[in-house]
């Protein structure tokens, strides 16, 4: 049994904290929400009055926070000056590479172990314990988080040093939110040319054209049933979660001069789609769009 301290108990965090008291751990749990605080305490979790009281004596202490201003303050205001020096670090969250090099540096500088280590998969993967977790630290300290963090996964990968986990993340996410919409353009061109959607669906996935979002994650709906595309796409990742994961790139490129243009496209069409109302879809219903039938 590992004294665990949990802080961020929202969608994502909610589920993953609960995983942890199934496996048998001791869960002391903070948010600044009551109604997220509430909920974890049902799961098993002891409710900590402030992120300090949740980390006093942990042996791991996990974040699972909004972005990288909530990470930078949580650290340095509740957890460097609370922690035992002995407790594993780990921030869970999607942030920019720059705020996890940042509070990872200064968490080692006071003497913690740290690792910034994103996640993929959704609401559901939380809860269930399935996420993928991307980890950013040192070779030495791997096997304390790949342990760590298994109640909560399907799997746990070495990304590299501090930083590397998050880079991890957002080159992922680009390149899914590109290949995205090159396949819903692919696909609203092959309606306007004629060609059947399933039929083209067939050809591009045995074809040069087949990726993860034409085979497995298909927008347009019918050829792959368990996609957002079948269920007028309601969850799934939402677009605007995908917007800010592309905005975390072209923050990235920017601040390490990467070349990056078929990202800054992504960003804009997002953007616009997001600004249209759509941020609550799957991210792929943005075949919707290039179709002209946004309400369909
Ligand atoms: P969320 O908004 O549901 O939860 C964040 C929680 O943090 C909230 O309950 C909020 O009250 C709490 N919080 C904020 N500041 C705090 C503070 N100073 N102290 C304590 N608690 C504080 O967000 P989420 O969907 O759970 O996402 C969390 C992170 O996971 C984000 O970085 C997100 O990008 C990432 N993520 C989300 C998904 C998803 O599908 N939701 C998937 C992968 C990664």
């Amino acid at each position: 049994m590992t004294r665990i301290a949990f802080i961020g108990l929202g969608n994502m965090g909610g589920g993953m904290a609960a995983n942890q008291v199934k496996a048998g751990h001791q869960v002391r749990a903070f948010d600044l929400s009551p109604a997220a605080l509430d909920k974890a305490v049902a799961a098993g979790c002891t409710a900590a009055a402030t992120a300090a009281e949740a980390v006093r004596d942990a042996e791991l202490v996990i974040t699972m926070l909004p972005a990288g201003q909530h990470v930078r303050a949580v650290y340095a205001n509740e957890v460097i000056p609370n922690a035992p020096a002995s407790a594993l670090l780990v921030d869970c969250s999607t942030i920019d590479v720059d705020s996890a090099r940042a509070v990872g540096e200064q968490a080692r500088a006071a003497g913690f172990r740290f690792a910034d280590a994103p996640v993929s998969g959704g609401i559901m993967a939380a809860e269930a314990g399935t996420l993928a977790f991307m980890v950013g630290c040192d070779d030495a300290d791997y096997p304390a988080y790949e342990a760590a963090l298994q109640p909560m996964a399907r799997a746990v990968f070495h990304a590299g040093g501090l930083g590397s986990g998050q880079a991890a993340k957002i080159c992922n996410n680009m390149l899914l939110g590109i290949s995205m919409i090159g396949t819903c353009e692919a696909f609203a061109l092959a309606e306007k040319l004629g060609l059947a959607p399933e039929r083209f669906f067939e050809i591009a996935s045995k074809s040069s054209g087949q990726c993860w979002s034409v085979t497995s994650y298909c927008p347009w709906p019918g050829p792959v049933e368990a996609a957002p595309s079948n269920r007028n796409y309601e969850g799934g990742f939402l677009s605007g979660l995908m917007l800010k994961d592309l905005k975390l790139a072209q923050a990235a490129a920017a601040s390490s001069g990467a070349t990056t243009p078929m990202g800054a496209q992504a960003e804009a069409l997002y953007a616009l789609f997001d600004g249209l109302g759509y941020g609550q879809k799957d991210f792929s219903a943005m075949l919707q769009l290039f179709r002209g039938k946004l309400d369909s």
